[in-house]
């Protein structure tokens, strides 16, 4: 029974588009496209407006790679927080995670991702040079805030070597993190432990 190519070409778009997803695989693609489908007026038309919405008005902060609708970003433009110290994370989402703990009141930086010789990213990948003139231009502490994996450990300490010797508090997250722990996967009180217990790197 050849079931699963019966939606017609522009049903079996959207899926496969859909499927790309992060956290969709193919099967729960077809089940929003139906979902959608039924409800063509009022979630399909949001979905459509949001999604236009985004790619208008999204850009990257040029200052510390957030994206937001403003470049530079509501957090690097916010006098409220502290421009002395800044928390380096991997990618935005962890940016979007530590920020929706509420308990970080500087800036931030993210990298691009994690150093990987399995997936061949060097230092020259990532916006190690950048954070490096955000530092020499004036901060007080870096909080080093990668994933709780190999990989992000890695990277963990080649920036603490990069920055040793200039005048900064270097501090990473307390690992109370479990091992092998995203940041964005973390609920808000795990978050704000680590943060709040975070210590300097030895
Ligand atoms: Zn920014």
């Amino acid at each position: 029974m050849a079931s699963q190519g019966s939606g017609g070409n522009e049903i079996e778009r959207l899926a496969s588009a859909l499927a790309r997803l992060p956290g969709l695989g193919p099967r729960s693609a077809r089940r929003a496209v139906l979902w959608l489908v039924k409800r063509r007026e009022d979630a399909l038309v949001e979905l459509l407006a949001s999604l236009t919405a985004v790619r208008d008005s999204l850009v990257e902060c040029e200052t510390c790679g957030n994206v937001d609708t403003a470049n530079p970003c509501h957090v690097c433009t916010d006098p409220r927080r502290d421009a002395r110290s800044i928390c380096v994370v991997e990618d935005v989402a962890d940016l979007w995670a530590l920020d929706r703990a509420k308990l970080y009141n500087g800036r931030y930086h993210v990298l691009g991702g994690r150093l990987s010789a399995l997936d061949g990213v060097g230092p020259e990948d990532l916006t190690i040079g950048q954070l490096l003139t955000r530092v020499e231009a004036g901060v007080d502490e870096v909080v080093l805030a990668m994933n709780a994996t190999l990989e992000g450990q890695t990277t963990s300490h080649y920036i603490a070597e990069r920055l040793e010797g200039m005048p900064v508090r270097v501090t990473q997250l307390a690992h109370g993190l479990p091992v092998g722990g995203e940041l964005d996967y973390m609920d808000e009180g795990t978050l704000a432990q680590a943060l709040r217990a975070r210590r300097p790197v030895s």
